[in-house]
Parts: structure tokens; C-alpha cells; sequence
């Protein structure tokens, strides 16, 4: 990634502004929730009214804590004060939940730095070369300002779960890894910060991760896949979503160049995510599949049962996956223990 300049209509949206409603995605994640806290909270310290708006729900553990500060609604005085939206972290419209049809009359600037997804809002600013959202509101509060201590280490925590605590940057990664910095020298905090998201685990959250890993199977050459039930939810005594520890420890596996797990939800159907090495475009699949996401990380929602999916799957998959890079077993029964 080389530099990142920020457009001049995007500062002027932002420092023009005297009222603003902050959207992120529908199931967030520490990237959304971090970007969407981290601006809300500059564009306050500028003396503007900042509302934080998310459908939720926040079922990862790591941003559990903030859900009380979101509103699943777009308040009436927001609109009363003919607020702007900023939306942030969304590739579609669709990915606010509800919340894109109440703010189709704002005025709206996206940043978000997903590859696909169909263009909404008035004003854009959308950089998939930048591993984070987190980056680019990073670069625009620097740009005006400096960072507060909290802002330095929210967005330090968006960055590390977006980028899987850096194992998905690569030698093209100075700049972010020179920003990065900069959010040291502000206060944030490595340790604390890897601690927050892969830490704390309670032990029945771990069972868990056990069982997912001695379900897991060669769906086909180099395509593991794993599932987990509603009923295994039982037993935890927190929300579980977020399974960075999984994909890190499947992708780690020789031979596998796509990981696909399904998560039954409790409203029935399923969310699917999947993770990919560099040779595999997993956000086109998912794409085609009615979700979304990156290169080597995109998930989509499905509304059929899990055998439907795994069968879903293992038709799709063989074919983005190289044959030359796909040493893995053909079946489970001779898959490496
Ligand atoms: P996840 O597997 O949920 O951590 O998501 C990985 C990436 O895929 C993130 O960038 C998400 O924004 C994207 N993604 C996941 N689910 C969907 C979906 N249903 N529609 C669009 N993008 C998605
Ligand atoms: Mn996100
Ligand atoms: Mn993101």
C-alpha cells in the first residue's frame, strides 16, 4: 500500500458538518465498531453532534463491551438536526441492516476499503488497498488533528482485527506498519490490544474451538471446511461470532488454500466464512453467493440448512482452488489426523 491522501470534498464533508449519524455494518466487527467509535469521537472533540447507529447484534466477544453505545435506530433528533450519515465499513447498502433506507435522504459519505460491492451514497471514499477501515479514519482525523490517547487505541484495535493482528500484511505493508506507529506514539498499546482480541476466552469457548477443529474435513483438494451448530452454543457462557483462533489454526494446515466454516444461526439458515491464501479469490465466491468481503477474507449469509451449504461448497470451491497448489487428501478418511 503506498500512501493514502485524503480528497479534499471528503475533509470538507467532515469538518463542514455540524450533526452527524455514524453507520457501520449489521454483525460487526472490531474494525467497524472501532472506526465508527474513533470518528464519532473526533468529530464530537471538533463540536459537532456525532450519533453512533448499528443494528448489531455485537456478538463478538472483543466488542461486546460497546453495544450500549450504538442505537439500532436512527434518532429522531438526528434527523430533527438534518444530521449527515457517514457510513463506514460497508460494501452495500444492504450491510447497514435497516438502517440504510432511514438515512437514503441524508446526505451520505461511505469509507470503507472492501473490493466489491454495489456503490451507495453521495460522496465515496473507498481504498481496498487499505487493510482497515480503521486506517483510512486514522488518516482522516490525522490529517486535522491529533489523536486523542482513546482514539489511538480504538483504531489500533481495528487495525490488529482486520489484519489478524498484522499476519495478513506483507512486504508492500511500510506505510501501514509507519501508521501503526504513529498509534503507538499516541498510547495504544500491542499488548493490551492482542490481549483484547485473543485473550480472555473462557474455557467452554475453547471446548468449542476443539470441536470444530475434529470436525473439520477435506471438502475437496486444498478446501477444508468446518461447521458449528445452534446447539453448540449452549454450553458458552459468552456470544460467539468471532473465530480468528479457527481460521489460524486451519489455514496453518498443510495443503489447505481455502478454509469455508458455516455457523447455524439461531434464526434459522446460516453465516458461511472463508479464508483463503493469496491464490484463491474467496470475496469473488462469496460475491457470487449474495455476501461479500476481500480477497482472502469474505463471508455471505445462506438461508438453507448446513448439509445444504457443505454440498454448496464442495460444488464451488474445487474450481477457484489451483490444482498444482492443492496437495490435500481427496476424502476425510485419509485426511491427516
Ligand atoms: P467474517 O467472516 O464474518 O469475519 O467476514 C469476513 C469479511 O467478509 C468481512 O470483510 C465482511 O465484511 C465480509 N462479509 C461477511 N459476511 C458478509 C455478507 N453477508 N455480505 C457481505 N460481506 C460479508
Ligand atoms: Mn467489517
Ligand atoms: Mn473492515
Amino acid at each position: 500500500m503506498t500512501d493514502i491522501a485524503i480528497p479534499n470534498d471528503v475533509a470538507e464533508f467532515l469538518t463542514t458538518g455540524h450533526s452527524f449519524v455514524v453507520v457501520g455494518h449489521e454483525e460487526p466487527d472490531g474494525d467497524c465498531v472501532a472506526s465508527q467509535l474513533a470518528l464519532a469521537s473526533y468529530l464530537r472533540r471538533r463540536g459537532a453532534s456525532s450519533y453512533l447507529c448499528s443494528v448489531g447484534p455485537f456478538n463478538r466477544p472483543e466488542i461486546a463491551e460497546y453495544g450500549d453505545q450504538f442505537s439500532a435506530t436512527i434518532p429522531q433528533q438526528a434527523l430533527d438536526e438534518k444530521a449527515a450519515a457517514v457510513v463506514l465499513d460497508c460494501s452495500t447498502s444492504e450491510r447497514t441492516g435497516a438502517l440504510g433506507g432511514a438515512i437514503a435522504s441524508l446526505p451520505t459519505l461511505v469509507i470503507d476499503h472492501h473490493s466489491s460491492g454495489s456503490a451507495f451514497g453521495d460522496l465515496r471514499f473507498v481504498r481496498p488497498e487499505a487493510p482497515s477501515t480503521a486506517l483510512l479514519v486514522q488518516l482522516i482525523i490525522e490529517r486535522e488533528d491529533r489523536l486523542t490517547a482513546s482514539e489511538a487505541r480504538l483504531l489500533m484495535f481495528g487495525m490488529c482485527t482486520d489484519t489478524g493482528f498484522f499476519r495478513h500484511l506483507d512486504d508492500t505493508s511500510a506505510a501501514v506498519f509507519a501508521a501503526t506507529s504513529r498509534l503507538v506514539a499516541a498510547g495504544a498499546n500491542p499488548r493490551a490490544t492482542y490481549e483484547r482480541i485473543y485473550g480472555n476466552r473462557s474455557f467452554e469457548r475453547r471446548k468449542l474451538l476443539g470441536r470444530q477443529l475434529e470436525r473439520a474435513e477435506w471438502l475437496a483438494p486444498g478446501v477444508l471446511y468446518t461447521h458449528q451448530t445452534v446447539a453448540d452454543l449452549d454450553a458458552l457462557p459468552e456470544p460467539a461470532r468471532g473465530d480468528d483462533d479457527l481460521y489460524m489454526l486451519l489455514r496453518a494446515v498443510a495443503g489447505a488454500e481455502v478454509v469455508a466454516f458455516a455457523r447455524e444461526e439461531r434464526s434459522g439458515g446460516c453465516s458461511v466464512s472463508l479464508r483463503s491464501s493469496e491464490s484463491v479469490d474467496v470475496g469473488a465466491i462469496a460475491l457470487q453467493l449474495g455476501g461479500g468481503g476481500h480477497r482472502q477474507a469474505a463471508g455471505f449469509s445462506w438461508s438453507g440448512s448446513l448439509a445444504a451449504i457443505r454440498s454448496e461448497l464442495g460444488q464451488r470451491l474445487p474450481a477457484a482452488v489451483p490444482i498444482a497448489a492443492a496437495p490435500g487428501p481427496l476424502d476425510s478418511s485419509s485426511a491427516p489426523g
